[in-house]
């Protein structure tokens, strides 16, 4: 094993061995306030809720960790064992070494990869949602939605792959500054037309019904200055008990979107109080923040790669030939590896990117405050969905530090009532 070889293993079983170290860490917590409704829950939650709680974050805790050891050990042996090189060498011999037959091949390696997966995916929405009420999935919705995401990578990920790479022939050293410009315009057109051609393969939204509710929630987005065409019911119902809202699209394709399952759990002044928090990501500019990120990172990601790509000791490492040319098969290997290796080192800002994220959770609340005029109806609904969605009340405050897009339930309460 080359040197660099032993780091990209070391760096893998260390990603690993900190998740399940947090993980444990979580756990026992979790247990060690099992007993009884913790005091600063005892007017939230009843005792059976918050047992069960306990119960499916203890399972979806075990299932992770079984889940998270096999992808583990999956990828230290693809990496590793030669096969990725060897089945490199096949590909070319059989099918050349064309742009086509490149993106052919990296296509390929991802939906073999995506397979061994399928199992723990429908485990976990068979039995460990089906355990605590909230699979509503049948195996037909299963299958079709599996079926449907692969057509959809191939029609929307091939043809992007292949462009890349011949990008990648046309323009020599500069390529990933072109790669990058053609992965940001791909972003933003798969945001502009997710909602009229995507989503509605796998949902059906309908315009919510005439009522009080109706025009409840137009006034809101009126009053705020929100610019929404249509507010849609989403049947969320197909496949989960667990509920959401949000906004999807901009500009005059933007619309607002509420599962059925949340109209169904919350008052009209509690889904008014859910919708002014998403607005305010709106008017805070979060999305565009978050955006602007997103794009930055993989112009990194892109430097790194056409950095790597120059690196012999890379290829060597996991067993590639190494040709110092622009030619799609000369860059395919380092694209992959990049692919598999990135994981490992990305994982080291989950919570910096989830502290950023709390912030803005803290910021919509406080918009929702504002524009509600009273903070009761906001604390209604997420106490209402910490309990319908059995989340975990008492999650240690590393992992959830390290973990959580979202405060927990009582930070959450706190600020609204102080007005932070
Ligand atoms: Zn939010």
């Amino acid at each position: 094993m080359s040197s660099f070889a032993i780091i990209a293993l070391f760096l893998i079983l260390g990603r690993w061995a900190a998740e399940f170290w947090l993980t444990r860490l979580n756990e026992r917590y979790v247990l060690a306030h099992a007993s009884e409704v913790p005091p600063a829950f005892r007017d939230i939650i009843d005792e059976p809720t918050y047992r069960r709680s306990v119960d499916y974050t203890l399972a979806k805790s075990r299932f992770g960790n079984i889940a998270d050891a096999f992808d583990t050990l999956l990828l230290i042996v693809v990496l590793f064992s030669g096969v990725l090189p060897r089945a490199f060498d096949v590909w070319t011999g059989q099918f050349g070494a064309s742009v086509g037959s490149m993106a052919a091949f990296l296509f390929a390696i991802g939906v073999a990869l995506s397979i061994p997966g399928l199992p723990f995916d429908w485990h976990a929405q068979f039995k460990l949602e089906e355990r605590f009420g909230f699979n509503t999935t049948t195996m037909k919705i299963w299958l079709l939605d599996r079926v449907k995401g692969l057509l959809l990578a191939a029609l929307l990920g091939y043809p992007l792959l292949a462009l890349v790479l011949k990008v990648i022939e046309w323009t020599g050293a500069h390529w990933w500054l072109w790669a990058w410009g053609i992965m940001v315009m791909f972003q933003l057109l798969l945001m502009l037309i997710a909602p009229a051609l995507i989503m509605p393969l796998f949902n059906k939204f309908t315009p919510l019904p005439d009522g009080g509710l109706r025009e409840r929630l137009f006034a809101l987005a009126k009053r705020t200055g929100f610019p929404t065409r249509s507010i849609d019911l989403m049947d969320g119902s197909k496949r989960s008990r667990h509920s959401n809202a949000f906004f999807t699209g901009f500009g005059r394709f933007r619309k607002i979107v509420l599962f059925d399952t949340l109209v169904a759990q919350l008052t009209e002044p509690e889904l008014e109080a859910v919708l002014a928090h998403e607005i305010g990501h709106y008017k805070k500019r979060h999305v565009l923040k978050l955006l602007s990120v997103s794009i930055t990172g993989s112009l990194v990601a892109f430097a790194a790669i056409a950095w790597l790509a120059r690196q012999e000791w890379f290829y060597r490492a996991f067993g590639f030939e190494f040709h110092s040319n622009f030619s799609a098969a000369a860059i395919v290997p380092a694209l992959l590896l990049f692919a598999l290796l990135s994981g490992a080192l990305s994982f080291w800002l989950t919570p910096i990117i989830n502290i950023w994220s709390r912030r803005f959770e803290y910021e919509a609340d406080a918009f929702a405050r504002q524009t509600m005029g009273e903070p009761q109806s906001l604390i209604g609904a997420l106490r209402k969905l910490n309990q319908k969605n059995l989340s975990n009340l008492m999650p240690h405050p590393l992992y959830s530090g390290f973990h959580y897009s979202h405060p927990a339930l009582l930070e959450r309460e706190r600020a609204l009532v102080n007005g932070l």
